[in-house]
């Protein structure tokens, strides 16, 4: 019998380790049992850093919560129509779930739950390694649940699914199953890499919702790049679009884009702008709407797409800094970017960077209210010089607000 206490006592914080003995003795007290299972117990046993808890317990999820806010005193957040409830406090966020059995009525569907036991909420899941439970309750604390065989697949760095349905029920499974493959170095199983080779199709089942969810969570590695790849190869993500390529140039792209994001981890929208820069203008639109993209990333991808076809105009070594303002002001910080990583052209890039730097800066001195002063109508002329001193001001051709002035003089 494998027990994992030490793995527990040396990865996961004291904090954690109490709550988990607390959950466990409450649950036993009640005659009932509680594990620690999923992703967490993979990562213990890779001996990666993860402090997402996820508890199942066989009796009343939501229940074991509300008690146990007594002793964190965090946030609870309860589904009671799948009886799951989630456990906020300080910087820990711990789910709790009913064990439960799920059926599919049709591919791609949500699937029908009810209360079911430890084993069969393990069969509901996707791969192997995903399956592996750790006991909590004192008696028999840190004991290892392996059904299916996830510490074997582990040691052999495989992904596989449990059952031949596996991705006919769920495909979003082939996007999981090439994230973690990617993520962890691991390989598809024969028999799993030829059913997912089979179900590829499968992929057209699933809800626009849950399809950029999987993406979401694909941009969010550390390196996407190498999953997008793999999907190129395996055909899957010709299904997202025909046109998106996962090859060397994207590598590059978002290697670039970490350099540039302070945080190393670059935001959603600058990756998938990168995704779909490739892509003609029709074909963007195809896949916002595949995706079901919020406003917000929309008009990103939109505003880099329109960019591009500037690019040639922005190449022009003669423009003046007014061209190169006129060309980009009003586009989205990451579309400036994105195109400013895409384009060939050094001069682009000049003017691009040039823009970042200092003319998206630039500000007219004088104001509506001056020119008033001066002696101009109100009225539309009012925006039309304020647009031409702007202009004057990038291009140099005034640099203190009595050139300003003098230049309105002498257009009066
Ligand atoms: P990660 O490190 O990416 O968070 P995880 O294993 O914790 O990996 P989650 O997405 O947090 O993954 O899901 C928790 C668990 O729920 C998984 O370990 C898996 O067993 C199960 N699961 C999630 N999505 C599915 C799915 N589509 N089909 C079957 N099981 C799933
Ligand atoms: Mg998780």
């Amino acid at each position: 019998m494998t027990n994992l206490s030490n793995q527990i006592e040396n990865q996961l914080p004291a904090e954690l380790i109490s709550f988990m003995q607390a959950a466990g003795a409450i649950v036993a007290y009640q005659g009932q049992r509680i594990y620690l299972v999923g992703g967490i117990v993979r990562d213990l046993l890779l001996r990666r850093s993860n402090f997402d808890l996820d508890l199942v317990v066989e009796g009343d999820a939501i229940n074991l919560a509300q008690q146990l806010t007594n002793i964190t005193q965090g946030k609870i957040t309860t589904h009671p129509r799948f009886n799951t409830a989630k456990l906020r406090w300080n910087k820990w966020s711990i789910d709790l779930a009913t064990a439960r059995a799920e059926t599919y009525d049709r591919p791609g569907a949500l699937p029908k739950v009810k209360p079911g036991s430890l084993t069969d909420d393990l069969f509901r899941r996707d791969f192997t390694i995903n399956t592996m439970a750790v006991q909590l309750n004192p008696t028999s604390y840190g004991e290892l649940i392996d059904l299916h065989e996830g510490m074997g697949d582990l040691e052999q760095k495989l992904i596989r699914i449990l059952h031949e349905k596996s991705f006919t029920d769920d495909a979003t499974r082939i996007w999981r199953g090439l994230r973690y493959e990617q993520r962890l170095g691991f390989q598809m199983e024969a028999n799993t890499l030829k059913l997912l080779k089979r179900d590829i199709p499968m992929l057209d089942t699933i809800s626009s919702d849950r399809i950029r969810h999987e993406l979401e969570l694909i941009l969010k590695e550390e390196c996407p790049e190498k999953v997008l790849h793999r999907a190129e190869e395996l055909k899957v993500l010709t299904k997202l679009h025909p046109a998106l390529r996962g090859n060397s140039w994207l590598a590059e792209k978002f290697e670039q884009a970490r350099q540039l994001s302070t945080s190393g981890l670059p935001s959603i929208g600058f990756y998938l702008s990168l995704l779909t820069y490739p892509l003609a203008s029709e074909e963007v639109e195809q896949v916002i709407s595949r995706l079901r993209l919020p406003k917000s990333l929309t008009q990103t991808l939109r505003d880099t797409n329109s960019l591009k076809t500037k690019l040639k105009s922005l190449a022009d070594p003669k423009l003046n800094p007014s061209n190169i303002y006129s060309i980009l002001h009003g586009c989205s910080p990451t579309a400036i970017t994105t195109n400013l990583l895409a384009t060939n052209s050094t001069v682009a890039r000049q003017h691009i960077q040039l823009f970042l730097k200092k003319f998206r800066y630039v500000k007219p001195t004088l104001t509506g209210d001056d020119l008033i002063k001066m002696g101009i109508a109100p009225g539309p002329q009012i925006k039309e010089i304020l647009t031409t001193l702007h202009n004057a001001q990038l291009d140099g051709k005034v640099t203190s607000k009595l050139e300003e002035e003098n230049l309105v003089k002498k257009w009066l």
